[in-house]
């Protein structure tokens, strides 16, 4: 026997008794996006390395340490996707979604890569539901884009989670933060990582995300983003607060958080379990209105968020969420003797086709085997056919919980009539 391939990495399988907890999750989310007037959109899992170079930004850890990047055939360096608002963009502007009218509202859920160090709730296969909202300024969008995964949680019965918002400005008001924050780091300097070092003179606001723990402690008393806004960056950030309000939208300021990605202004946001380690963050998002024309396009606002479908599995869990298990085998033909194979063969065939969950043994096993076989699928019903059975074109039906039994014609809409 040859050696067993074992899964790379950081990547996970979905087994067949788990996959029905994934397809509750995503129809949740895809009932919900829609209710919230979102269109689905699906983009290639592979993007020239340039779009996430510019669309998620040189500065940050994704480009800088955790991109899947090889040359394909052709000589042009290529990326397994790490985020999808780059790609959800790309698509907006190759496309001229825009054209139709504005606001466009998309969702995905698909697959993202990563190298980062594999750990509970961080892999390097993982996968997002995302919504891009493309092309309203108005705080309204910020908090309906805040709005929907709000009441995801809320369709899940997920709870114990916080909301933390907070505003990073926008390039009026960014540079003067950008030099308090140099300031203050400067003096710093020494303790903090290579990374941050470099990070202070090209962004320093990438260093307030950093994972270090001692970066992390410098940043913790560094100067506030909120205390450098301008007025019309403080004005939308107090309307979002407002309109957060109206909705009934519970919330808590947090001005350290500054999302991983480059092209993030204004309003940013995070939902924070407290049900997880330290991989707590189970939705970011917030206001990116510098990508759209930093991607080549004619400037436009716009925000979305990415929720890591894993991290809310994981929290679903820990909160004991249970998950409807889909329906299992509704009736089993067992089948006695050489004659009966044909008819339950074909009677199985005919049932499935009637909607009907029916199963019949394929591993040429007797009778009793094909019974514990049929206790092991979780029948609700059972029938055997035999000689007798075939001669009377009527079989006995017999109900697996109660032990009961009643007869019925050889025919698949009586037999579907009779035990659904
Ligand atoms: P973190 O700080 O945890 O690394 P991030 O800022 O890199 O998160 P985003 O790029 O904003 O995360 O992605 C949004 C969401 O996607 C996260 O909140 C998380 O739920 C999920 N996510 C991100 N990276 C991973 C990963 N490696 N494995 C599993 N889920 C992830
Ligand atoms: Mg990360």
């Amino acid at each position: 026997m040859s050696e067993l391939i074992l899964k790379p990495k950081g990547t996970n399988d979905v087994l067949p008794e788990e996959s029905y907890r994934w397809q509750h999750l995503e129809s949740v989310l895809r009932r919900a996006a829609a209710d919230f007037g979102y269109r689905e959109i699906r983009f290639p899992t592979f993007e020239y390395t340039e779009l996430f170079v510019r669309g998620v930004g040189d500065t940050t850890d994704v480009v800088q340490k955790e991109m899947f990047t090889f040359t394909d055939r052709g000589g042009r360096s290529v990326t397994l996707r790490p985020e999808g608002t780059a790609s959800a963009v790309r698509s907006y502007l190759e496309n001229s979604l825009y054209g139709a009218g504005l606001p466009v509202k998309v969702f995905y859920i698909a697959p993202n890569f990563r190298g980062e160090q594999p750990q509970a709730g961080r892999y390097r296969e993982f996968h997002q539901f995302g919504v891009e909202y493309l092309g309203s300024p108005c705080p309204a969008a910020d908090a309906e884009v805040i709005g929907l995964y709000s009441d995801i949680l809320d369709r899940l019965c997920i709870k114990n989670i916080r909301l933390e918002i907070n505003s990073i400005g926008c390039p009026e008001c960014r540079p003067a933060f950008h030099a308090a924050l140099k300031e203050y780091f400067q003096s710093r300097r020494d303790r903090l990582c290579g990374s941050c070092i470099e990070r202070m003179e090209k962004n320093p606001l990438r260093i307030l995300d950093c994972k270090s723990p001692v970066c992390g402690e410098i940043a913790a008393g560094s100067p506030v983003g909120l205390d450098h806004l301008c007025g019309e960056c403080r004005d939308h950030f107090e309307a979002t607060k407002a309109m957060l309000d109206a909705m009934g939208i519970a919330y808590e300021i947090n001005p350290k958080i500054v999302r991983g990605l480059d092209y993030y202004t204004r309003t940013v946001f995070e939902f924070v379990s407290g049900d997880l380690g330290a991989q707590s963050t189970v939705c970011g998002g917030g206001r990116y209105d510098g990508l759209i024309e930093a991607l080549g396009g004619q400037s436009a606002p716009g925000l979305g968020f990415a929720a890591g479908l894993e991290r809310m599995l994981l929290v679903m869990d820990a909160q004991g969420i249970s998950i409807p298990k889909p329906e299992g085998c509704r009736i089993f033909i067992a089948s006695l003797g050489a004659a009966a194979d044909k008819p339950a063969q074909k009677l199985v065939n005919d049932l499935r086709k009637l909607g009907v969950k029916a199963e019949r043994d394929t591993m040429g096993r007797g009778l009793k085997a094909q019974m514990k076989y049929a206790d092991r699928l979780g029948a609700a019903f059972s029938m055997v056919i035999g000689d007798n059975e075939l001669e009377k074109g009527r079989a006995n039906i017999k109900d697996m919980a109660t032990g009961s039994t009643f007869e019925c014609f050889l025919s698949a809409e009586d037999i579907k009539n009779a035990v659904t």
